[in-house]
């Protein structure tokens, strides 16, 4: 079934129903992730989305997978690549906040009256309707860093412009910036 990601849908009855989504986005339905990609890539990205959406008690649990390939420009040598995402999410939509504990671990609380407020769920109680897609965006937006970089391998940067340039997350040493700033002539 086509559109159940991007077009508002009556979300309690996909899940009485245990409804199975598989479907690829298209960039226009992502704007705020459709802006951070470099045109030299725009012809090899994708996302594909796969969701089981069920009941739980009086709530909505969406798990779902993402599958993307993202052209983002290389922080250390500027050049064009391509990120792949591999990203499993749970999702519990509620209408009221979820008792501390209650919630399995892996699933993320989502208020419906939150997703009202931003304008992506119109309707009161079983008459809510949702749009999945800028849900699913943040969810890609966070699986973007904050600088992505080629693997070593690929990296057209080499010697000092390697190691001066940022390197993402705990591999990131704090200090390496500074000491390639120190080693660059006056
Ligand atoms: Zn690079």
């Amino acid at each position: 079934m086509s559109g159940t990601l991007t077009e508002p849908v009556r979300i309690y009855e996909l899940a009485a129903r245990s409804t199975v989504v598989d479907e690829f986005l298209d960039f226009s339905d992502l704007p705020r992730l459709a802006a951070i990609l470099v045109p030299e890539k725009v012809e090899d990205c994708s996302v594909r989305v796969e969701l089981v959406v069920s009941r739980a008690d009086e709530s909505v649990a969406v798990r779902g997978h993402l599958e993307a390939a993202l052209g983002l420009q290389c922080q250390r040598c500027l050049c064009p690549m391509l990120f792949r995402v591999d990203h499993d999410f749970c999702w519990m939509l509620s209408e009221t906040e979820t008792r501390p504990g209650t919630l399995p671990s892996e699933f993320e609380a989502i208020l419906l009256e939150d997703c009202r407020a931003e304008g992506i769920a119109r309707g009161e109680g079983r008459d809510t309707t949702l749009k999945l897609a800028p849900l699913l965006e943040d969810e890609l937006m966070l699986q973007v860093p904050f600088a992505p970089t080629h693997d070593e391998e690929a990296c057209k940067a080499t010697g000092d412009a390697f190691a001066a340039r940022p390197v993402d997350g705990e591999t990131a040493h704090p200090f390496a910036a500074l000491a390639a700033l120190r080693k660059k002539p006056d």
